[in-house]
């Protein structure tokens, strides 16, 4: 799902939000709801060893459009890319720091609420393995070299 498409879903879960919560939870859940995928870039920083977010944002793109063409098999086949926050690994971290600082409670739904939304997209493409575990992800890039 495009960061664009996850801003305006969460503009829309976060903002009943504020009357149940203070408004600086809502602005961190709202914030790492979308902010989560900055992972893609730093993906693409580590791939491409180039700092332009622009070029990413069309690489990625491209990529994902090659992606939607593939069928189920060919996708398998494929080498993944792995994203750092994405993942029960990550989402698992971010919730055990948050009995330390809770505000980091905000960023675990955020992070939660933006997984579920990929899931959405990845179940039809049969990607969502990947987009669950990050250790798999990881595993599937570097069995893939
Ligand atoms: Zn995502």
């Amino acid at each position: 799902m495009l960061p664009k498409t996850h801003l305006i879903i969460n503009l829309f879960i976060s903002l009943p939000l504020l009357f149940i919560l203070k408004p600086i939870y809502v602005l961190i859940f709202f914030f790492s709801s979308f902010l989560i995928d900055v992972d893609h870039y730093l993906y693409y920083v580590f791939k491409k060893k180039d700092l332009s977010l622009k070029i990413a944002y069309k690489w990625f793109l491209a990529k994902k459009d090659k992606w939607l063409e593939m069928s189920p098999e060919e996708r398998k086949k494929h080498k993944h890319s792995f994203m750092i926050f994405h993942g029960i690994e990550p989402l698992f971290f971010v919730l055990v720091l948050s009995f330390f600082y809770q505000p980091l409670f905000f960023v675990f739904l955020g992070f939660l609420i933006h997984l579920f939304e990929d899931l959405i997209e990845d179940i039809p493409l049969q990607t969502a393995k990947r987009k669950l575990f990050l250790s798999y992800s990881i595993y599937n890039y570097f069995k893939k070299k």
